[in-house]
C-alpha cells in the first residue's frame, strides 16, 4: 500500500526530505538543464519554508514556488527507485500564460515504467524525487493573467513538452528537439500523476464533446504514431510492417491506415497483443513465424534489439522506416544489403504538431483509442498500474485517475 503522507504544513515546510539518490546517478544533462535557466520545477514537493527559503536553493536545485491551501493537491511522488507515496505537493502557482489543470486521466508509458525500475532512460536519468506520468487530459480550474486560448472550465489534453519557443530548433518549427524542452515526468521535470498542474496554455488543445478524459489522455502515444508515419514519409498505398503490438505500435498501425496505408501487418509475441491488432483489423503475425511478405514501410516500435534488422530485411527497394523502438544496446545493420535497396531509416524522438491531428483521428472515428485502454487505477494504486505490464500479460494501457484518491 502507498503510504499517505500526514505531514502538517509546518512539518512539511521544512523541506527536510534526504535525498536517497547516490551521487553517482547525478546526471550531467539534469544539472544542464537546472542551470540553463529551465523555470519549471524539479519536484513539485519543494516547499518555501517558513524563513523565506527552501532546501532546494540550498541544495542548487530549482525550487517551484507552491503555496498551502485548504484543499491538498496530491500527487504520487517516487522519492526513491521502485516506491511511490501519495503527498500533498501545495498548489501550483501560475505563470502568466500558465493555467491550472486538474488532472482527469493519466496514461501510464513504458517509460514511466522504466524510470520508475531502472531511473534512467539515455541520459536523462533521475536523481532526486520525480511525479510520473506525461499522457494526460482534465478540466482547466485556472488561468494566468496573459492566458487567452483557454478559459476555465475548458476539457483540455496536455501536450507535454513544453519548448523554450525561442532558440533555432524551435523558430525552425522542429521544437521537440529544443535542448531546454521541460518534458513531463522527464527528469529533472515532474509529470502529471497530480490532482492540479500549472502549464503553459500553448501547451493544451481542446477536447471535442465526443472525447473522453481517457481519450484525451491517448492522444499522446497516438501522437507518436502518427510521427512515426510522417517520419517514414507514408504514402498513401504503402504495405506497412508494424513490429510491436504495444500501445505505441497499435496507435502507428491505426495511423498509418488513416493516412492511406493499401494494407497494414503488426508482428508481436504477445499472442493477447496480436488478438487486439486482429480485433482492430489488422494482419497479425506471431514474431516467432512471420510470413515471407514484403512491404514498403517499417514502424518499428518494439524496442527489442534485432526487430530494425528483421524489419529492414522485409522492406522493397526504396523501403522506409522509422524507428520508435529504442533498444538500450547499439544496434548492427548489414548496411550492405540495405544499400543494395537503397532503405531509408529515421529514427524517432517524440513528436511535433501532432495534436490536432490526433484529436481529429479520433473524433472522427478512424483511430480507436478505446480498445487499447485495459486497465483504471486510483492515484493511491499507481504501483500497482506501475507493475501491471510486469504482472499481467493481458494489459495493454493502464490509465490512473489522480481525483480518485484518499485524502490528507
Ligand atoms: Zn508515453
Ligand atoms: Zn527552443
Amino acid at each position: 500500500m502507498p503510504r499517505i503522507s500526514t505531514r502538517t504544513s509546518a512539518q512539511a515546510s521544512s523541506c527536510s526530505i534526504p535525498t536517497p539518490w547516490p551521487p553517482s546517478m547525478r546526471s550531467r544533462s539534469s544539472a544542464q538543464a537546472r542551470s540553463s535557466g529551465s523555470r519549471r520545477k524539479s519536484e513539485g514537493i519543494r516547499l518555501e519554508s517558513q524563513n523565506g527559503h527552501s532546501d532546494d536553493a540550498v541544495r542548487g536545485r530549482p525550487c517551484l514556488s507552491v503555496r498551502r491551501s485548504a484543499v491538498p493537491n496530491l500527487a504520487a511522488v517516487m522519492p526513491r527507485l521502485g516506491e511511490i507515496e501519495v503527498r500533498d505537493v501545495g498548489e501550483p502557482v501560475l505563470g502568466a500564460r500558465e493555467a491550472a489543470v486538474e488532472i482527469r486521466s493519466v496514461g501510464i508509458c513504458g517509460s514511466d515504467v522504466t524510470y520508475y525500475r531502472v531511473g534512467r532512460i539515455g541520459d536523462w536519468v533521475v536523481d532526486g524525487p520525480l511525479i510520473l506520468g506525461h499522457e494526460a487530459s482534465g478540466v482547466v480550474t485556472a488561468v494566468g493573467e496573459d492566458v487567452s486560448r483557454v478559459a476555465v472550465g475548458d476539457r483540455v489534453a496536455i501536450e507535454p513538452g513544453t519548448p523554450c519557443r525561442d532558440c533555432d530548433d524551435c523558430l525552425r518549427g522542429r521544437y521537440h528537439l529544443c535542448s531546454r524542452l521541460a518534458f513531463l515526468a522527464t527528469p529533472p521535470y515532474d509529470g502529471a500523476l497530480v490532482q492540479r498542474l500549472a502549464i503553459d496554455e500553448r501547451n493544451l488543445f481542446a477536447l471535442p464533446d465526443g472525447l473522453s478524459f481517457d481519450d484525451g489522455a491517448m492522444l499522446e502515444p497516438l501522437s507518436v504514431g502518427i510521427w512515426a508515419c510522417r517520419r517514414a514519409g507514408l504514402e498513401p498505398g504503402d504495405r506497412v510492417l508494424v513490429t510491436g503490438a504495444g500501445p505505441v505500435g497499435t496507435f502507428a498501425a491505426q495511423a498509418a491506415r488513416a493516412f492511406g496505408a493499401g494494407s497494414v501487418t503488426m508482428v508481436d509475441v504477445s499472442p493477447f497483443r496480436l488478438e487486439i491488432a486482429r480485433t482492430l483489423g489488422f494482419e497479425a503475425e506471431s514474431a516467432d513465424s512471420p510470413s515471407t511478405a514484403t512491404f514498403d514501410v517499417l514502424l518499428e516500435c518494439s524496442g527489442a534489439p534485432g526487430a530494425l534488422a528483421q524489419g529492414l530485411a522485409r522492406l522493397g527497394n526504396h523501403g522506409r522506416a522509422a524507428m520508435v523502438g529504442l533498444p538500450k544496446q547499439p544496434v548492427e545493420l548489414p548496411l550492405s544489403s540495405l544499400n543494395a535497396r537503397e532503405l531509408t531509416v529515421s529514427l524517432v524522438n517524440r513528436y511535433a504538431h501532432t495534436w490536432p491531428t490526433a484529436i481529429d483521428l479520433v473524433a472522427s472515428g478512424r483511430v480507436d483509442v478505446r480498445t487499447i485502454v485495459t486497465h483504471h487505477f486510483d492515484l493511491d494504486a499507481t504501483e500497482d498500474a506501475l507493475n501491471l505490464s510486469a504482472t499481467d500479460p493481458n494489459s495493454m494501457k493502464a490509465i490512473i485517475h489522480p481525483q480518485a484518491a484518499a485524502t490528507v
